[in-house]
């Protein structure tokens, strides 16, 4: 069923459902572009027959670690300041083909799943550009700041040589305020102004943070990065012990932010991120797994229902809708990566995920929102489309088995 560059209509699709709108029995043809070029009765070149499957927009992961899965099981019940001193010191010795071999596993994950484009922190972007273009997923990666691994004016050198191609972009990544000193903090913001790349970092993820910067510098963590000019250029990730005038700062200066709340009740991180107070503020609100070794599941379908979860649990209150994960894993996410999509629109790009409509039943209109949210797995996904290219789950899986083979035998070297 692998569909490439050609114009080709997904024929009597079930539902179609994206944030604005659910559709039955209706048709989406997608141009040579991998645009969506109508949505209606119209049939154009190759017919791929949709009865049994429920379309809606592919899903971006805005924060992952996909080089993490050589890390998964490896050290789970510590909160996050050990939890992160055992994976430096794995890190500290790890393989570039290691790297590789657990990021291209982690895109075969997501891709399978329904994540059609992710951001990214780690060491290895140079591989990442080579597997999104080989994998056609949408990628934002960028080498990262984290004084204790890497000298920051070789991070510096090598970000300044990163190129965007295809379907990879660059970001800076810069680990946290903790793992970095003011200096190496103002490098970045001056490369990001200089490159015109958004820095990618973690914020507030606990109590302890927040102590040890505002002794430090006499302000909370957010604050702080505005003290330093950055706040306009970034993406702040967790976010789980934020101030509501912090939350006022992200606003005035148009920062994008990220939850990730299964790595947050994994870590013990006691913080919850304040999804109805971001959204009332008309911040862009994404969502993200987290990685591997702090999730430790990439789907993104999870990752939506523990967002509303963690914010029901957390604050009393069902405030936050199924809607509002999903407007988060769509729509916001394709913001984040500056590509129009998201919704299902002509003009759109065509990133879109075939969901198995015999697995969400009772299948009425207005239920559809709350399978996709609160029933629906990876599992159910039966093929995916980025950019117009489409795969089955089956032609995805197909390297799977031989990948997980040599990362075994990269492990027990
Ligand atoms: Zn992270």
């Amino acid at each position: 069923m692998a569909v490439q560059n050609k114009t080709y209509t997904l024929v009597k699709c079930r539902a179609v459902a994206d944030i604005e709108k659910i559709s039955e029995n209706i048709n989406i043809t997608i141009d040579d572009n991998g645009r969506i070029k109508s949505i209606g009765s119209e049939i154009e070149g190759d017919e791929i027959d949709c009865r049994n499957y429920v379309v809606i927009p592919g899903l971006i992961n805005a924060h992952t670690h996909s080089a993490m899965i050589a890390l998964r099981g490896y050290y789970d019940d510590a909160e996050l300041q050990e939890w992160l001193r055992k994976m430096w010191e794995f890190e500290r010795s790890m393989s570039k083909d290691l790297m590789r071999i657990s990021s291209e596993i982690a895109i075969i994950e997501m891709l399978s799943s329904g994540t059609t484009g992710f951001v990214d922190m780690y060491f290895n972007p140079e591989q990442l550009k080579e597997l999104s273009n080989i994998y056609k997923i949408r990628v934002q990666a960028g080498y990262t700041f984290l004084d204790n691994l890497y000298d920051p004016y070789l991070i510096d050198k090598l970000q300044r040589e990163l190129k965007p191609e295809g379907y990879f972009q660059p970001i800076i990544n810069v680990h946290s305020i903790y793992a970095t000193s003011k200096e190496t903090l103002e490098l970045a913001n001056q490369l990001s102004k200089e490159l015109g790349e958004r820095i990618h970092i973690h914020v507030s993820e606990t109590r302890r943070e927040i102590y040890e910067v505002k002794k430090k510098t006499g302000m909370f963590p957010v604050e702080y990065l505005n003290s330093l000019n950055m706040l306009d250029r970034m993406q702040l990730v967790h976010l789980g012990w934020v101030a509501s005038w912090e939350i006022d700062l992200i606003r005035e200066k148009n920062a994008i932010v990220t939850n990730c709340p299964t790595s947050a009740m994994k870590l013990a991180t006691a913080g919850f991120f304040p999804f109805k107070e971001m959204l009332n503020s008309g911040i862009t609100v994404t969502l993200g797994t987290d990685g591997p070794a702090s999730n430790n599941s990439l789907d993104m379908f999870r990752e939506m229902k523990n967002a509303i979860l963690l914010y029901r649990h957390s604050y009393w209150s069902t405030s936050v809708k199924a809607i509002d994960a999903f407007r988060s894993a769509t729509y916001e996410g394709y913001k984040l990566l500056k590509v129009k999509g998201g919704k299902i629109r002509e003009g759109y790009v065509a990133d879109l995920v075939l969901l198995d409509a015999k697995r969400l039943y009772p299948l009425f209109k207005d239920r559809l929102i709350s399978h996709i949210v609160y029933t629906a797995t990876g599992d159910m996904v039966k093929a995916v489309i980025v950019n117009g290219n489409m795969r089955t789950k089956d032609e995805i899986l197909e390297r799977l088995p031989k990948l997980i083979e040599r990362l075994h035998r990269l492990l027990n070297a």
